[in-house]
C-alpha cells in the first residue's frame, strides 16, 4: 500500500512527485508513454513562450543559455531531475481505471494494480485530438500532430486553425518549401499567438507567399484536394496533406470513469477545490492543465506547477487530522 499514486508523468505530476518526496511519503508516478511524454510529442522545431525559470519544478534551477527553451531543453531538464532525484516512475504503464474499496483507492494498470489513501491525477491534454468531423477527416494525410517541416517539402499544405499551433506549421512548412493555405475560422490570426510571430504570419499572408481564407472552413477531404466554404462559396484546391492544428482535450471519459464530475455547460470543466484542488471524491485530486476542460488555453506549467504545494499541504493537513 502507497501513500499516494501520481497518474501521469508529464512535468506537474513530477511536481506532485518532488513534493511527495520531500514530505516522506511513499508513492509511485505512473505514466502511458514516455518520461514527459506530451513534452515529447512537441514539434522538434518547437520553443516555449515561458523562459526557463518559469518551467522550473521543485526548485531546481532550469539554466539556458537562451532566455526561452526549446523542446530539447525541456527533455534534459526534466529527466534529468526524474533520474537525480530517483522519482519512483513506472514508464509505459496506463491507468485504466480507479476504484474507492474500503477506504482506499485501487489503481489498475495495464501491468499492475496498486493501492494508496491519495491519488493525483496530472493527465494533461495532448493526448486527445479536437476532430474536424467533416468527409475524409480519416484519411492518412491528415495530421493532428507535427513533428517536423522538412516532411511537407515542396508538398500543398493547408493548415487549418489560426492559433499558435497552427501559425507555427505554416511558418515553418513554407520555409522549407511547402505550398501552403490557411483556412481559418475568424476573420484574423488570432489574438493569443506569440508577439514575436504574429506580425511574420501577417506580412507573409499579406505579400502572398501563404495564402489564408479568413472566415472560411474545411468542409471535406480527398486524395488530391479539399473542400473549403469561403465567404464567397466552396473552393476547390488541390492538397497533399492536411495539418488540422484544431487543439486537443483531456480524456474526459477517462475523468468520468473514475467519478469526478464534470461541469455541463461544454467546458466539462472537472470539479475541484480551487484551495486544495481536491475533487468531489475524497483524496483525489487534479493536477496541471487537466483542470482548465475544454479551456485548454488558460492552464501552463508556469501556472499550474504550484498545484503540487497545494495538494500535499492539503495531504498533510489530512493525515495531521
Ligand atoms: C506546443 C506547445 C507549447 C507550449 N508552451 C508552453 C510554454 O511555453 N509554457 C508553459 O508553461 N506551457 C506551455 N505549454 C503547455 C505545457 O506544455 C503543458 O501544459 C504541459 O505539458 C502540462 O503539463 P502536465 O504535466 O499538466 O500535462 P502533460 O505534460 O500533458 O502530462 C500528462 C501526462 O499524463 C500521461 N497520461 C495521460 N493519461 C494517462 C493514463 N491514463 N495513465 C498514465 N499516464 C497518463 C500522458 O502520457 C502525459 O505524459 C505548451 C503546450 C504546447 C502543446
Amino acid at each position: 500500500m502507497l501513500d499516494i499514486i501520481i497518474i501521469g508523468g508529464g512535468p506537474i505530476g513530477l511536481a506532485c512527485g518532488l513534493q511527495a518526496q520531500k514530505a516522506g511519503y511513499s508513492f509511485v508516478i505512473l505514466e502511458k508513454g514516455t518520461l514527459v511524454n506530451s513534452l515529447y510529442n512537441y514539434p522538434t522545431t518547437m520553443t516555449f513562450f515561458s523562459t526557463s525559470e518559469k518551467l522550473e519544478i521543485g526548485g531546481y534551477p532550469f539554466t539556458t543559455t537562451h532566455p526561452k527553451p526549446n523542446r530539447a531543453d525541456a527533455l534534459e531538464y526534466y529527466r534529468r531531475i526524474a533520474i537525480a532525484k530517483e522519482l519512483p516512475l513506472k514508464l509505459f504503464e496506463e491507468v485504466l481505471d480507479v476504484k474507492r474499496i474500503d477506504e482506499l483507492y485501487t489503481v489498475s494498470t495495464t501491468k499492475s494494480v496498486y493501492k494508496a489513501k491519495y491519488i493525483i491525477v496530472a493527465t494533461g491534454f495532448y493526448d486527445i485530438c479536437v476532430n474536424l468531423n467533416i468527409p475524409g477527416e480519416d484519411l492518412p494525410k491528415v495530421r493532428h500532430y507535427y513533428q517536423d517541416p522538412h516532411f511537407y517539402t515542396l508538398q500543398k499544405v493547408v493548415v487549418v486553425g489560426a492559433s499558435n499551433s497552427s501559425v507555427d506549421v505554416a511558418l515553418e512548412t513554407y520555409r522549407k518549401g511547402a505550398e501552403v493555405t490557411m483556412v481559418v475560422r475568424g476573420s484574423e490570426i488570432g489574438s493569443r499567438v506569440k508577439y514575436w510571430v504574429r506580425p511574420d504570419i501577417i506580412n507573409r499572408i499579406k505579400e502572398g507567399s501563404i495564402k489564408a481564407y479568413f472566415n472560411s472552413s474545411l468542409k471535406a477531404i480527398r486524395e488530391t484536394e479539399v473542400d473549403i466554404e469561403t465567404p464567397d462559396g466552396t473552393v476547390t484546391i488541390p492538397n497533399d496533406y492536411v495539418m488540422a492544428m484544431t487543439g486537443y482535450k483531456p480524456n474526459f471519459d477517462f475523468l468520468k470513469k473514475i467519478g469526478i464530475k464534470l461541469s455541463d455547460d461544454g467546458k466539462f470543466i472537472p470539479s475541484y477545490h480551487p484551495d486544495t484542488m481536491e475533487t468531489n471524491l475524497p483524496g483525489v485530486y487534479l493536477a496541471g492543465v487537466v483542470v482548465g476542460g475544454m479551456d485548454t488555453h488558460l492552464w501552463f506549467i508556469e501556472n499550474s506547477r504550484i498545484h503540487a504545494e497545494m495538494i500535499l499541504q492539503s495531504i498533510q493537513q489530512k493525515e495531521q487530522l
